[in-house]
């Protein structure tokens, strides 16, 4: 059977090793029209990176290198395909703020043809050196025994230590992207939630008012006929709530609002309140200037 005549999965036909899953925006989209509704479920989808260069290969037969194979069979034995991995049934590889998966295949030098029924994956590196440099060139991970890093970021890596960034240092900044990204998708998830809430409810409370100072005694005339007027329409009162100045407007929202305080912990800005604040000296003098000097 020549290559040509394979069947070849629908990502090398497109010319891709990778089946990329919807964009968050796009994957929730969808979900917004589906019958299950919006769920997060699809925003959990990775890359995966599908190797199988057994179709990629010409007509270069695959070997087994195995030394005893060898003595005993007297010639290299030729491999045939076992199937796909079930446990696990792709491997993870982590990436700069994501992880992907290596779906391939098992090879195996069949006990029935005479072989010595060893099975390989075909990122082994006993395949990979039989395979076309080029082809084995695009394979995108190095795989360690449980667990795999994407080339690029050991590149990258290798240039962090060259400039003393420590692998402590890329551990925590490796994490702090991928939350990052898991946050971003979370958003996604909610904007999503947010624009279909808003589409089944079109009546909105708004209160404007134009004030002659920043003074919360004409914000609190305000919120407190935002509250009354949810109360009237039988709509739950706000959990979030939103202002330029939290410090000074929280004790108001909040005594008009209590529901903003719950479930709320509340962070310190001042970390260092327990240092002693620092004066300035006796013997400074503080000019201050109210008029043009
Ligand atoms: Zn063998």
């Amino acid at each position: 059977m020549g290559p040509r005549s394979k069947q070849l999965p629908e990502c090398y036909k497109q010319g891709q090793f990778w089946i990329h899953p919807r964009h968050p925006f796009f994957a929730m989209d969808k979900a917004a029209i589906s019958a299950g509704g919006i769920t997060p479920e699809s925003l959990y989808f990775p890359d995966v990176f599908v190797w199988i260069p057994t179709l990629l290969n010409g007509d270069n037969k695959l070997v087994c290198k195995d030394h005893k194979c060898i003595r005993s069979g007297g010639k290299n034995k030729e491999l045939s395909i076992k199937g796909f991995n079930d446990n696990p049934i792709a491997r993870r590889v982590i990436t700069l703020d994501s992880c992907y998966y290596i779906l391939t295949q098992r090879v195996e030098c069949s006990r029935k043809s005479g072989g010595c029924g060893k099975s390989w994956n075909l990122y082994d590196p006993m395949i990979m050196e039989q395979l076309d440099p080029g082809l084995a060139a695009c394979f995108p991970a190095f795989l360690t025994h449980r667990s795999g890093v994407d080339k690029t970021i050991m590149t990258l890596i290798r240039a962090g230590m060259a400039h003393s960034l420590s692998s402590n240092a890329w551990s925590k900044i490796l994490r702090e992207l991928h939350l990052r990204e898991h946050d971003s998708r979370e958003l996604t998830y909610l904007y999503a939630i947010q624009k279909e809430e808003s589409k089944h409810n079109f009546s909105q409370l708004r209160y404007q008012s134009f004030v002659p100072t920043k003074s919360l005694s004409h914000v609190r005339t305000a919120l407190e006929y935002i509250s009354k007027s949810l109360e009237d329409h039988g709509l739950p009162q706000p959990n979030l709530g939103f202002t330029d100045n939290v410090a000074s407007d929280d004790a108001t929202f909040v005594e008009i609002f209590p529901s903003l305080s719950e479930g709320v912990k509340a962070v310190h800005l001042d970390e260092f309140s327990d240092l002693p604040r620092m004066t300035l000296p006796s013997h400074i003098i503080v000019p201050i200037c109210t008029t043009e000097l």
